[in-house]
């Protein structure tokens, strides 16, 4: 046996350790009373790691449902999928859903779980860094629409989220990298030696075999503490749960307006540098606080600016900051840091409304430099 981790919040726990996929049955038993289990998955995942987890729920009846992998999979028509399935393998009440996978998954079989038969209960098994640093932890699950991301969801904390570090050592190095914006965006917002640690751990952290190292089962505790002491404070998100939104308002636009070529951790990683950049233009943040996020988002080798086609169109990206889900009367709503480990606004429920004009203005001058730079590359 494998001994776990825990982090509590209320309501469930999160278990951390290697190996812990196979113990699933014997973890979920005292948790919920299941009849049944529906596992979703994304076909690359299934493919991995589907038949341990219906080997570790046996002799549970245990079905598989397997969708396509990536973010435009996070429909309402994949969610009216998903329900029409279970709907047809005659799901009572008594099913439980097992969320394997990503944060994709995460949130659409979470927002599954949310709705069908006015919610059963979801276990989370997060199989990325980021789903296991954050997506699986804290309730929130959603579907993107065409007006945006996650803008139709549902707060439904899990039963139990279980995550196995070592099932990372398949992630490709790209989908680590991109956790590893949602681990820094933790040290910036509460943790000023957790962000250190993290900036100088990160070559054992994408390393071959780094998924199962002590120092990735450490990462993953101190963020799921950090996410969860934030969460259990303000489950709702009224107040300090806000500044888990960090780099969030125009890292969401940007990666809605990418198309979602960017990975969610690209267009985060964009956004902390921007949203930085735009507390310290803005006075709000201490100087040398964006030079801080920059540094580690660089040396995580995440992007720092949102691809030219994007930096070319200043007011898409404030239009889009609109729809955002924090937007309060349609004005925009950031999350800024005061100082690396620190945020602001705790006088104002943690968020910083700035008006629009101010945003493209300096939206304007941060991407001065790159737009010259591919004018004269073009001309
Ligand atoms: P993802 O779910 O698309 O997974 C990335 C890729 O990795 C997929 O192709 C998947 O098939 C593959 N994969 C997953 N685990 C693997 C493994 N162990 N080995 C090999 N391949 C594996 O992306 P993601 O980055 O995990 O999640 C992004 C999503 O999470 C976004 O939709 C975002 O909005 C959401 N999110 C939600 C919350 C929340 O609080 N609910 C928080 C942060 C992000």
């Amino acid at each position: 046996m494998v001994t776990a981790r825990v982090v509590s919040l209320p309501g469930y726990d999160v278990l951390i350790g290697n190996g812990l996929l196979d113990q699933l049955g014997t973890l979920a038993a005292p948790v919920v009373r299941a009849h049944r289990y529906v596992v979703i998955a994304d076909s690359t995942v299934a493919a991995l790691y589907a038949d341990r987890v219906m080997t570790a729920l046996a002799p549970a009846r245990t079905d598989l449902l397997t969708i396509p992998p990536g973010e435009h999979e996070k429909t309402r028509e994949r969610w009216s999928w998903l329900t029409d399935r279970l709907l047809e393998l005659e799901c009572g009440r008594d099913t439980v859903i097992v969320a394997l996978g990503g944060g994709v998954v995460g949130d659409l079989a979470g927002f599954t779980a949310a709705t069908f038969l006015r919610g059963v209960p979801v276990i989370q098994l997060p199989t990325t860094l980021l789903a296991m640093v954050d997506a699986s932890v804290g309730g929130k699950t959603a579907v993107d629409v065409p007006a945006g991301k996650n803008l139709v969801g549902a707060f439904h904390p899990p039963s139990l989220v279980v995550a196995d570090p070592a099932v990372l050592d398949s992630l490709p190095e790209g989908d680590r990298r991109s956790g590893l914006a949602e681990v820094i965006k933790h040290g910036v917002i509460a943790d000023a030696d957790y962000l250190a640690r993290t900036v100088a751990a990160i070559p054992a952290l994408t390393e071959a075999g780094g998924g199962s190292s002590d120092v990735m089962l450490e990462t993953v505790l101190r963020s799921v503490q950090i996410k969860a002491a934030v969460v259990a404070e303000d489950e709702r998100e009224g107040g300090r749960r806000k500044i888990l939104n960090f780099g969030h308002t125009l890292g969401h636009a940007v990666e809605s307006l990418s198309g979602y070529t960017l990975l969610h951790g690209e267009a985060v990683a964009i956004g902390m540098v921007l949203e930085s950049r735009l507390a310290e233009w803005l006075d709000v943040a201490r100087r040398g606080t964006a030079d801080a996020v920059i540094h580690a988002v660089t040396q995580a080798g995440l992007p720092v600016l949102p691809p030219p086609g994007i930096t070319r169109d200043v007011d898409r990206i404030v239009a889009a900051t609109r729809t955002d889900k924090k937007a309060r009367g349609g004005v925009a709503e950031y999350a800024l840091p005061l100082s690396v480990g620190q945020m602001a606004g705790a006088d104002r429920g943690w968020g910083t409304t700035v008006d629009e004009a101010t945003v493209a203005r300096f939206l304007v001058d941060q991407f001065a430099t790159a737009n010259e730079s591919a004018a004269a590359a073009v001309g």
